[in-house]
């Protein structure tokens, strides 16, 4: 490899993704050849196979003994794709670092204009994303929708309605990611909140090229509530308004039923009774 190019850290997840991986090499082969081509920029490809029951790894396995510039690295079981995020950037020695989607949802032929942009050096970033939901559940839409105006509506950091993980960072945005050690992380959130000059680039959604979404409801239910737990103290303040609207009702109705106690002792006393 020549020293003196730069390095582009391309980081995979992967869950069961054996129909949708023989195309994705196939377009990657054909953008890092450009990428080579065009500015003389090295690739290494970093895949993360996160507990695949099918031929993932097998695949990956295969791929790392044909192509040098392939790696991967192999979940003991399924952690979910934010772990095998957070392992892949680890992983990767790049200048620079793109994380991508293995079913070319993340078309790759925008990795050129991408790294484009970033080598300007205007920008530590450049975000994508999806400027339409065409192809997408309308259930799974409205959710996302409704997902993106609470999230913005309660949280400080900025989460774009739309944003993909997929994302071409400098080596120092990189870095900053990866300082953040959080246990249940949420990328979109961390990537606004560790800041930096972004650019956003919207396209056209595109479908999975084969197999099927990994993401079952509840996945997204628990991921949602993660994300606004993470980036918002909204949840932290109601639990706190709600315990002491509790205490309060709580401290008047011990006043009422120890008043109400007194007083009937006392009429009874005197010889008094309710009316029933
Ligand atoms: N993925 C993963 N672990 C999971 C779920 C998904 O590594 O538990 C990977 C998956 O293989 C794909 C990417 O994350 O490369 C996005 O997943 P998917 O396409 O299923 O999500 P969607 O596009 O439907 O949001
Ligand atoms: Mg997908």
């Amino acid at each position: 490899m020549n020293k003196t190019s730069p390095l582009l850290s391309i980081v995979v997840p992967c869950y069961n993704e054996e129909e949708a991986l023989p195309c994705f090499f196939h377009e990657i082969d054909k953008q890092t050849a450009l990428l080579k081509e065009r500015h003389n920029l090295e690739c290494e490809l970093i895949f993360v196979d996160d507990g695949s029951r099918d031929g993932t790894l097998a695949l990956l396995r295969d791929a790392s003994q044909k192509d040098k510039r392939v790696h991967y690295i192999s979940f003991s079981r399924n952690f979910g794709k934010e772990a095998a995020i957070f392992a892949g950037l680890q992983r990767a020695n790049g200048d620079y670092v793109v994380l991508m989607d293995a079913d070319l949802q993340d078309p790759p032929s925008l990795l050129v204009q991408m790294f484009e942009l970033l080598q300007g050096g205007e920008y530590d970033s450049i975000a994508t994303r999806r400027s339409d939901r065409h192809g997408e559940p309308p259930l799974r839409s409205f959710l996302a929708r409704l997902f993106y105006k609470l999230i913005n509506r309660f949280s400080d950091t900025d989460i774009t309605d739309g944003a993909r993980d997929f994302r071409m960072m400098t080596r120092k945005m990189t870095n900053a990611v990866l300082s953040l050690g959080e246990y249940n992380r949420f990328s979109k959130g961390i990537f606004g909140w560790v800041g930096f000059r972004t650019k956003w680039i919207p396209y056209e959604n595109v479908v999975r090229v084969a197999g099927h979404t990994k993401w079952s409801f509840w996945k997204l239910f628990k991921y949602a509530l993660q994300g606004i737990m993470a980036f918002s103290t909204a949840p932290l303040s109601l639990a706190s308004l709600l315990g002491i609207f509790f205490c309060f009702v709580a401290a008047i109705m011990v006043i009422f039923i120890v008043t109400r106690t007194l007083f009937t002792a006392i009429l009874s006393a005197v010889g008094h009774r309710w009316p029933v």
